[in-house]
Formats: structure tokens, C-alpha cells, sequence
């Protein structure tokens, strides 16, 4: 099973919570082969904002690969940002990288900048990879989307290792065409419960998740109240 497959599985088991529930907000989960067809609609869509939220481990970044795809056949130029204090490993190296064209994440200290460079002025589709570190979020994505009408997905943590708002982020829900949240699995339960929150082991003392496995694990809700209670 490869990180997409395993993230659409996540939103799966979020199904019997989320099914239903409609408000002026647009919640909506991507459920199966409907991923597809979500991300489609939004691809033809210029002036849009999507929202991909979850604790860390959660597949944000697969989920991220797969809208970067679907523009890239269609062949739909493409930017992405990630924060320069994210200097993780592995799944966080790249977002995509498929038959030889790879799209590397900039990494940037601040968004409004790249405003001007010929990458962003060009891209239909514009990528922030956690944009709960950027301190200028509300105001690019609000130009980008509003005032250059791109399509623009920003995916992040929305609760810190307290479970409080991580920087910005949420203050763009109001903005948003579209929210997913996705989880994980719970690293204490390890029987597929999923996992809603990042919990940081005692040792750590900051509130920034830019850690690892090591630091950080996800949990569901039960192990969370157990590990800090
Ligand atoms: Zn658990």
C-alpha cells in the first residue's frame, strides 16, 4: 500500500463521522474514487482555495502529490512553497517526482516574494506545503487567490502538540472552497485507530512540530487525554 492509498484509507474511516454534514463552509471529505472527480472540478477551477489539514503522518503531502498530478497531465504549471525551518526527512524532500519531472517545494522564509517571480506569475496551481509556519499566509493566499486567481492548496497541522490553532492556518477556513481534514494511525493503539492529534514526548519542550518520529507521534483522542492527563 503505497502513502496514497493509505491516505484515501484515512479519509475512509472519517466517513461515518463526516457523511452528511454540509455547511456553509463546504466541509467535505474525499472518499474514494471520488477523489477524482473532487479534484477535477477544482483543477478546471481558477480563484479557489482548499485547505488539506490533519496532525502529522497523516498523508498531507501524498494528497498533495495527487492534485499536483492531475494539473501536471493536464498540463498546468505548478509552484510550491514549504517553510525553511521544515528540514525533515524523506517524504518531505519533494512533493513529486514522476517520470523525470520533478516539482520541488521552495523552500522560503516568507510567501509574498515569490509574488513576483516568473515560477508564480506563470502556475495555474499554487502549493504551500505547512503553512502554519508562514507569518505572511493570510494575506498571500488571499492575493493569490483573489487578486492573481489561482487555485491555491495549502495543507498544514491545524492543532500544535497542546491541540491549540498552529499559527495562521485556521484563519483561512473562512476563505476556503474546500476543507479535508485526514488522519493517521494511532502510534500508542498501533491497531489502526485513527489518530487526530500529534502528540510531542515530554523532552520536547518547543511547540513548533518540525521534528520527527522520534518527537512526535500521532494518536487518537483516548491516547492523547492518557498521555497528557
Ligand atoms: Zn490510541
Amino acid at each position: 500500500m503505497d502513502l496514497l492509498q493509505q491516505s484515501m484509507c484515512y479519509v475512509r474511516i472519517q466517513q461515518p463521522v463526516l457523511r452528511g454534514e454540509s455547511s456553509s463552509l463546504n466541509y467535505s471529505v474525499y472518499l474514494g474514487s471520488k477523489i477524482g472527480a473532487s479534484h477535477a472540478r477544482m483543477t478546471s477551477k481558477p480563484m479557489s482555495l482548499e485547505l488539506i489539514l490533519g496532525p502529522m503522518f497523516a498523508g498531507k503531502t501524498s494528497a498533495l502529490q495527487t492534485i499536483i498530478r492531475r494539473h501536471q497531465a493536464l498540463g498546468l504549471s505548478c509552484v510550491a512553497y514549504k517553510p525553511q525551518i521544515d528540514t525533515r526527512y524523506g517524504e518531505d524532500e519533494f512533493i513529486y517526482n514522476h517520470d523525470h519531472v520533478k516539482v520541488s517545494a521552495q523552500s522560503t522564509q516568507k510567501l509574498l516574494p515569490n509574488c513576483n517571480t516568473p515560477e508564480y506569475v506563470a502556475a495555474r496551481l499554487v502549493i504551500v506545503e505547512e503553512g502554519q509556519f508562514f507569518s505572511d499566509l493570510v494575506e498571500f493566499v488571499t492575493r493569490a487567490v483573489e487578486s492573481d486567481k489561482k487555485h491555491v492548496v495549502v495543507a498544514g497541522l491545524d492543532g500544535d502538540r497542546y491541540r491549540k490553532p498552529f499559527g495562521d492556518l485556521l484563519q483561512l477556513i473562512p476563505l476556503a472552497d474546500r476543507i479535508t481534514k485526514l488522519t493517521s494511525f494511532c502510534k500508542v493503539c498501533a491497531d489502526g485507530t485513527p489518530a487526530l492529534f500529534t502528540y510531542g514526548r515530554p523532552a520536547t519542550q518547543d511547540t513548533v512540530c518540525v521534528g520527527g518520529a522520534d518527537v512526535y507521534m500521532p494518536v487518537c483522542r483516548k491516547c492523547y487525554l492518557s498521555l497528557t492527563g
